[in-house]
Order: structure tokens, then C-alpha cells, then sequence
């Protein structure tokens, strides 16, 4: 087997699969205005085909985990059967997703019973009006419930995501309801730095903060730093004996971010984004379109290797292809 690897010796055993560009949330940083179709690109979302062909190729070059995300990845009338394709017919190992929750009270025996190996659910606020203002809907009670009946399932890896926001959600008091909240709760809470991307810049400059901030909290109340595993994500974890939970920080302008970096992205439409904010990008989609074509999108694939660069430049204010992360999945 041929794995895929940079010129820097990492490999990728991650993908980030975005199945569609359209959200129903109108988060602050992300699409203020909610979903507005793109009048520069009619090309159509992957189909069910095209991504178990994708998925399968993937497979080959020894992937082991898809995370789907969007947009918002559940909106999509055939969600579930991208998930069974992807875990019966691709054999990927460890299929998850990235969700804002919505309707999450109602989904969650389905994808329990789906398969699927873990959920990560963004929560900006516990706050249920802070909640409202950033997201555009008054849906915080849903979600929580969504996760009290995955619990109740037994079904464990849950993470919730939050960006963290000056003036917002970054104060003493709000770490220290999610403190509370994973004390009772075996999910793993992480805060994201806010990213400045080609459409934010103005909420950039207001809300973003070091999540410096948060790693101080975490060091003042003795929280006990954690290692990374292989197929992990970016974030760096703490533990506390006295939580079932853990806390975890994703901070992409911190030196060394990228060093460890695992993973590629395919957007909805089929390109190959070797960064989340690199300017590399090609489409692959041609090559997704029989299944004889898979020797030859291979090599397409192991040959975009070389292009992957050490680092995303983010520090430098470099966003590249980047309007916003609904396009790319976060
Ligand atoms: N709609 C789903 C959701 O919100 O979970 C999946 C897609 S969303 C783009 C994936 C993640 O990216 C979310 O956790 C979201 O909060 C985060 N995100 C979006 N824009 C961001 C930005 N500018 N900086 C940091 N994180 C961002
Ligand atoms: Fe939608 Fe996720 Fe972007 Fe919020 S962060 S607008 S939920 S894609």
C-alpha cells in the first residue's frame, strides 16, 4: 500500500470531507448572512457515487478516518447513506462528523444506529440568548437535549467546539460553566481560536483572542496537559481527575500547529485542498466518475503530495482560497 505523504514527513491518515456548502445557521464569523448560493460556481455537490469512489480511493492510499462536515453535513437528504457507504462499502475505519446540532434531539438514535464513531457538535455558548446572537437560532435547548439522548445511548465520543470570542464567550465565568458542564459530562470540550478568513475580517478585528486566555485558565486550575494520537485531530488536551470530561484548545496561529499536521480536505464539489488555507487546490472530480478510474486518480492524488506547504502562512494574514469556512469544512 502506497500512503500518503509530504515532502516534510508527515503522513495523512485524516480526511475532511465537506458534502455540501449549505447551512442553515448564520453564524457570526462564518456566514453573518446566512447561506447564499454561489452564482460563480453551478457545479453540484459530490453525489453518492462520486464519494464512495473518493472514499474507496482514500482507503487505498491508507486513510482510516473521514470526518464529514459543511456547511451543515446533515442537511443533506442522503446523509445516512453517505455514512453507510463510507463504513460498508469505502472500509473506512472511523467515520465522524461536524455538526451545529440542529435537530440534534431528533437524529440522535439514528446516528447512533448509523454507525458512526463520533460527533462533534459546535457550541459557541451555554448561554442560551449568547448562543442566539452568534448562530442566528434560538436552538441551544435542542442540541443539549441531542447530546443527553446520544449519552443515554451510551454513545461516548462527543465533542463540542466553540470559538472563542472576545467580549462573548472568553470570560472566567464562561470557562468555568464549561468546567461545570464537563465535571457531570464525558465530552471533551475544546475552545477554537477564531480564524480571520476572506469575508470575516471586520469581525475578525473585534472578536478575536489568544487562546492564551484559555490555556492560562486551564494551567491556574491545574488542569494536566495530554499527548496526541495518530489519526488525532489539532487540539492539544487537558485532564482532570476530578471531570469526566477533558478540555482541549485548537489554536492555528500557534507555532508549531501545523508541524503535526494529518489531514487533507475535499470541498463539496471535489477539490483536493491540501491546507484549509493554502492556495493549492485542483479538482479531482473528473477522475471520480467510473470506477476504472482509480489507478489514475491515485496517481493524481499521491503526485499533489509534493505541493502541501510546511505551514499556512495564517500569521503572515495569507487566508488563500478561503471566503469562509463553510466552504471547506472548518
Ligand atoms: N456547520 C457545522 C458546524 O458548525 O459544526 C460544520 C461546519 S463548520 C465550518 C466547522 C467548524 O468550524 C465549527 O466548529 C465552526 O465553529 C468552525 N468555524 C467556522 N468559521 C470559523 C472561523 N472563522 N474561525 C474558527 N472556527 C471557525
Ligand atoms: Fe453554519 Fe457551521 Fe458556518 Fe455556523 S460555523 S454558519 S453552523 S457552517
Amino acid at each position: 500500500m502506497q500512503a500518503l505523504k509530504d515532502s516534510f514527513g508527515r503522513s495523512f491518515p485524516y480526511i475532511r470531507l465537506s458534502i455540501t456548502d449549505v447551512c442553515n445557521f448564520k453564524c457570526g464569523y462564518c456566514l453573518p448572512n446566512g447561506y447564499q448560493v454561489d452564482k460563480s460556481d453551478n457545479r453540484k455537490f459530490l453525489h453518492l457515487e462520486e464519494i464512495k469512489r473518493l472514499a474507496k480511493v482514500f482507503s487505498r492510499l491508507g486513510v482510516s478516518k473521514i470526518r464529514l462536515t459543511g456547511g451543515e453535513p446533515t442537511v443533506r437528504k442522503d446523509f445516512f447513506d453517505v455514512i453507510k457507504i463510507l463504513k460498508n462499502e469505502a472500509d473506512i475505519k472511523k467515520v465522524v462528523i461536524t455538526t451545529n446540532g440542529y435537530h440534534l434531539d431528533k437524529k440522535a438514535k439514528k446516528l447512533v444506529e448509523s454507525g458512526i464513531n463520533g460527533v462533534n457538535i459546535s457550541i459557541d455558548s451555554l448561554d442560551r440568548n449568547i448562543f442566539r446572537n452568534i448562530t442566528g437560532h434560538d436552538r441551544l435547548p435542542e442540541i443539549l437535549k441531542g447530546i443527553k439522548n446520544l449519552q443515554e445511548l451510551n454513545f461516548d465520543n462527543i465533542k463540542i467546539n466553540a470559538v472563542l470570542l472576545n467580549n462573548i464567550n472568553a470570560s472566567e465565568k464562561d470557562f468555568n460553566n464549561w468546567a461545570e458542564f464537563i465535571k457531570k459530562n464525558k465530552v471533551d470540550f475544546r475552545h477554537i481560536e477564531l480564524m480571520r478568513t476572506g469575508d470575516n475580517l471586520d469581525y475578525f478585528n473585534k472578536y478575536h483572542v489568544s487562546s492564551k486566555i484559555f490555556k492560562d485558565y486551564l494551567n491556574k486550575n491545574k488542569w494536566i496537559y495530554q499527548t496526541f494520537g495518530k489519526d488525532a485531530g489539532p487540539s492539544l488536551n487537558y485532564i482532570n481527575p476530578k471531570y469526566k470530561g477533558k478540555f482541549g484548545i485548537i489554536a492555528p496561529y500557534s507555532k508549531g500547529f501545523c508541524r503535526t499536521c494529518n489531514r487533507l480536505r475535499i470541498t463539496s464539489r471535489g477539490d483536493l485542498r491540501l491546507c484549509l488555507f493554502g492556495n493549492t487546490g485542483i479538482s479531482i472530480r473528473h477522475l471520480l466518475q467510473k470506477d476504472d478510474q482509480i489507478d489514475e486518480l491515485q496517481d493524481l492524488i499521491l503526485g499533489q503530495m509534493k505541493f502541501k506547504k510546511e505551514s499556512h502562512y495564517l500569521e503572515l494574514g495569507e487566508t488563500g482560497l478561503t471566503k469562509n469556512l463553510s466552504t471547506t469544512g472548518g
